[in-house]
């Protein structure tokens, strides 16, 4: 008994009775065009993870046009991943080019910048807390959230006619 081999037997006990499910997303990046959620003009998200409990979300963020995208401050850190194209930061001199890792520190207020001689710029962003958008002196301009988010992708399914539930798979 005792030299049995379990390196493939799985996991033999249940999960913890308050765990949620796992979510895998595949193709995370969607077939179907109406899965995009329109953000602005050339701007869509896709969502991935919309985690109420914990106040964040992971999209990917898809947008077809070349110059300032927004100015926000994060009070909570955010994580990126750059797919395609590239971008920038106003405040930094660094470029965030295709396959690279952005680390957004907690206090971070930048404005995101598409060059001009990008098509298309896709990137997977974790978002903690609030995109909390100010002018050129931090001056409150709005802001979004878990709940705006989910807000924007109910109307937005709503309208394309995806079944009630379609969202939820991506709630936690
Ligand atoms: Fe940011």
């Amino acid at each position: 008994m005792s030299s049995e081999d379990h390196s493939r037997l799985p996991y033999q006990l249940a999960m913890p009775a308050d765990a949620r499910n796992e979510i895998v997303v595949s193709p995370a990046l969607p077939e179907d065009e109406r899965i995009w959620v329109p953000q602005a003009e050339n701007v869509w998200f896709r969502p991935l993870c919309l985690n109420v409990s914990s106040g964040y979300w992971v999209n990917l963020l898809r947008v077809r046009r070349a110059g300032v995208l927004s100015r926000h401050r994060h009070p909570n850190p955010v994580h990126g991943y750059v797919i395609k194209g590239k971008w920038h930061y106003l405040e930094h001199n660094w470029v965030a080019t295709e396959g690279s890792y952005v680390y957004e520190p907690p206090g971070e207020t930048h404005t995101l910048v598409v060059p001009d001689d990008v098509e298309e710029m896709i990137t997977l962003f974790q978002v903690n807390g609030v995109m909390y958008y100010v002018d050129p002196w931090g001056r409150h301009q709005g802001y979004e959230d878990v709940f705006t988010k989910i807000d924007m992708c109910r109307r937005h399914y709503e309208q394309v006619g995806f079944p009630d539930d379609y969202l939820q798979q991506f709630i936690r």
